[in-house]
């Protein structure tokens, strides 16, 4: 029989951005399928969910395939902490193909629409700065980061293919630094690991001399970008950067996290990790002209809500 109401399929959804887009998807009335095979992702994530009449948990690993009506599928599963992903490099880069595969196979039977959650990432170690889309990277190909970089670079591939081959009508954004509340915290990504740092008022590990820039972005206003663009016109396949411009050094990230913590942490510094990018910092006209977006959470702000968050769980 025929479903009326949309039917949406949120792979890696008990994770920290998943999590946070079923509870959008549902506040919105939609029909929710989270599948996840919890790697990094927790029960605790989706539990709130859990008795939804519109909420269903499918506990699966992508890189098997998978049998399901859908409407509509966001693709999120995947490792994204540097620690995580390079844990099991060759699963890593066996989520983001085969289960990118498994994926658009599925959204051409059904007709479904699909979205694939790729990342800064595919700029590599940039030479340009900011990163607009038609910048096409600087990866290495062999080193410790390259299961996470080159598994979302083929991700990308694979999509535009599926679009230009079997004409799966597709999205591609492209997520910078992304925080907020449900960032697991020990997955050694650097706003989780310095707010627990800081909150336990241990030593905060700042890599390198921490001159090294990201541009940080609050999980809402993320959200708020990749909803529009998977309700955005079918001829804006992107890719589409989807980040906040704001740039800070690491060195800078670290101090701001003591003051609003108010820790006594002092700041140590340990070898810089192979391949960390220098600089990283999105452009986003293209975001703000087709999709109307751009961020509106100030860092401060966003931190504040995320240590308040760290503060209740530990
Ligand atoms: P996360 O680790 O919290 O979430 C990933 C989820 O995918 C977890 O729930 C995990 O259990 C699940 N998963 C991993 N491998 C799987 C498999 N083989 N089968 C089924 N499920 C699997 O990370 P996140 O920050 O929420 O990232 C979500 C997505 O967004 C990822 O694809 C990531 O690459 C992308 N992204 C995130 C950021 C960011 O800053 N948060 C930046 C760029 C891209
Ligand atoms: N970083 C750090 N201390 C930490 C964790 C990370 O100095 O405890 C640095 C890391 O070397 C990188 C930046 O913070 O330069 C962002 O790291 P993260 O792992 O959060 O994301 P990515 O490197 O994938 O952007």
């Amino acid at each position: 029989m025929k479903h009326i109401q949309k039917r949406v399929l949120v792979t890696g959804g008990a994770g920290f951005l998943g999590s946070h887009l079923c509870d959008r998807l549902i506040k919105e009335g939609t029909d929710v399928i989270c599948l996840d095979n919890f790697f990094t992702g927790t029960k605790d994530n989706i539990r709130h969910l859990l008795g939804n009449p519109n909420f269903e948990l499918i506990r699966h690993d992508l890189t098997q395939p998978v049998f399901i009506e859908v409407d509509e599928i966001y693709n999120l599963a995947c490792p994204a902490s540097p620690i995580h992903y390079q844990y099991n490099p060759v699963k890593t880069i066996k989520t983001s193909v085969m289960g990118s595969i498994h994926m658009l196979g599925l959204a051409k039977r059904v007709k479904a629409k699909i979205l694939q959650a790729s990342t800064s990432e595919v700029y590599g170690d940039p030479t340009t700065h900011p990163q607009r889309e038609d910048y096409w990277g600087n990866v290495n190909c062999i080193g410790i980061r390259s299961c996470y970089d080159e598994g979302k670079r083929c991700a990308e591939t694979l999509f535009f293919d599926y679009h230009r081959q079997n004409n799966v009508n597709i999205r591609v954004v492209r997520i910078f630094n992304t925080y907020g509340p449900r960032m697991h915290p020990n997955d050694g990504r650097v706003v989780s690991n310095f707010i627990v740092q800081a909150l336990s008022n241990k030593d905060i590990t700042v890599f390198g001399d921490g001159r090294q820039t990201r541009s940080f972005c609050y999980v809402d206003d993320l959200l708020d970008g990749m909803i529009r663009m998977m309700n955005g016109p079918d001829d804006f396949t992107g890719p589409v950067n989807l980040g906040n411009p704001g740039e800070f050094t690491i060195l800078e990230l670290a101090e701001t996290i003591i003051r609003l913590t108010g820790s006594k942490s002092r700041v140590i510094f340990s070898p810089l990790p192979q391949d960390d990018p220098m600089q990283r910092q999105p452009d986003i006209s293209l975001a703000k002209d087709r999709l109307g977006w751009e961020p509106k959470i100030k860092l401060e702000n966003g931190l504040r809500m995320t240590i308040d968050y760290f503060r209740d769980i530990l």
